[in-house]
């Protein structure tokens, strides 16, 4: 268990960072950055950054030696600089996870042997496997590279008589999964803690909204039946025990008719806190980020609560952020501005969450 005082490494520097290093500092320890990337959010809130490539070895050494454990906030870390950290501090979650997470076909069979629902999937290397995979798993579908998609980017759908070679070319041929795609109700996240002695903390399922590929909306609570909350959750807890995970990580999810009711499907796992639990900063009792921290420091977990009736977390894109000044005012709202400089189109530059007090 960490003292008050020890620090952690954190690799990667954009937003998840800054406001992991927040929670951190909210709890006496210390944060130190490691990000290649000059305009890194994250190394504007913390006493020490190291700005180097994933693969300076004198420098991940040096960052290795001044802290007391480290993690991350994105799931490209390389697997070289996770294992070459791992030999010289303890690193949490185990670099592992990001072996199975980072490739998305290693991750739906990981999923699928878990005997846990996901939609149809087969893998594509070749023309002749892209044919056998619409066999398999119909049209429309969507066709994803394998490695380092996210925000929609790497993935393109093909609709019932479409192109699938055209998509296929589209992504440069790379090694894919196609996905049946899935006629869903909804799509919800989980956002789970676990901590070293395997014990889960789930926040409550979260209604997930997406506007171009990119996350708009998060809301709690979702519109599912507690039953379906109760299933989404224990998929979580599942998932997390059989990664022997320690931090915050997110299954995000599709929910589904199945006859008379309803079910799940797991679309994907991010091994690192996400965006659709940055509700929990100003509506619950406790963040995902001070839950990732606690776990990390082998802190005993906080037991979450919501806190109102309702709370809705929207996203600030690109230029939007440069608009938000009404938020200020408007009643239940709490402002978040990640302090990058540009506001390219696509950028997450911020967000608002509205809480809902319960009167
Ligand atoms: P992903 O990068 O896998 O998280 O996908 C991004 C978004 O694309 C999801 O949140 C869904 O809205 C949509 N999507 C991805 N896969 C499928 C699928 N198999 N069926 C339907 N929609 C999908």
């Amino acid at each position: 268990m960490l003292k008050p005082g020890a620090t952690i490494g954190i690799l990667g520097g954009g937003q998840l960072g800054r406001m992991l290093a927040i929670a951190a500092q909210q709890l006496g320890l210390n944060v130190h950055i490691y990000s290649p990337d000059k305009d890194s959010c994250a190394f504007d809130v913390v006493r020490s950054f190291t700005r180097a490539a994933y693969d300076d070895e004198a420098a991940l050494a040096r960052f290795a030696d001044s802290v007391d454990v480290i993690t991350y906030e994105f799931e490209n870390v390389p697997a070289k600089t996770a294992a070459f950290l791992a030999k010289r501090q303890p690193v949490f979650p185990n670099p592992h996870v990001l072996e199975i997470t980072q490739d998305r076909l290693v991750e739906k069979d990981f999923v699928a042997k878990l005997g846990i629902g996901t939609a149809p999937y087969a893998s594509v290397h070749s023309a002749s496997q892209l044919a056998a995979g619409i066999e398999k798993v119909g049209l429309p579908a969507v066709l994803k590279t394998l490695r380092m998609g996210y925000d929609g980017k790497g993935q393109t759908k093909i609709a019932k008589g479409g192109d699938a070679n055209a998509a296929w070319r589209s992504l440069k041929n790379e090694p894919c999964i196609l996905e049946g795609f899935v006629n869903f109700e909804r799509e919800v996240s989980v956002v789970a803690a676990r901590s070293a002695d395997g014990h889960v903390e789930c926040f409550e399922t979260t209604e997930n909204e997406h506007r171009d590929h990119i996350l708009h909306i998060s809301k709690v609570p979702a519109k599912v039946t507690p039953e379906l909350d109760a299933e989404a959750r224990k998929i979580a807890t599942r998932i997390g025990k059989a990664f022997d995970y320690v931090g915050v990580y997110a299954v995000e999810m599709f929910v589904v008719r199945k006859g008379k009711t309803k079910t799940v499907l797991v679309n994907e796992i991010a091994p690192r806190v996400h965006n659709s639990g940055h509700w929990t900063i100003d509506g619950a009792t406790v963040s995902q980020f001070e839950q990732h921290i606690r776990a990390v420091a082998g802190w005993p977990l906080a037991k979450p609560q919501r806190l109102g009736k309702r709370v809705e977390m929207t996203n600030l894109i690109g230029a939007e952020a440069n608009d938000a000044g009404h938020w200020l005012t408007t009643p239940g709202a709490s402002l978040h501005l990640y302090g990058k400089g540009d506001a390219r189109p696509g950028r997450k530059m911020g967000h608002v969450t509205r809480v809902w007090p319960v009167k």
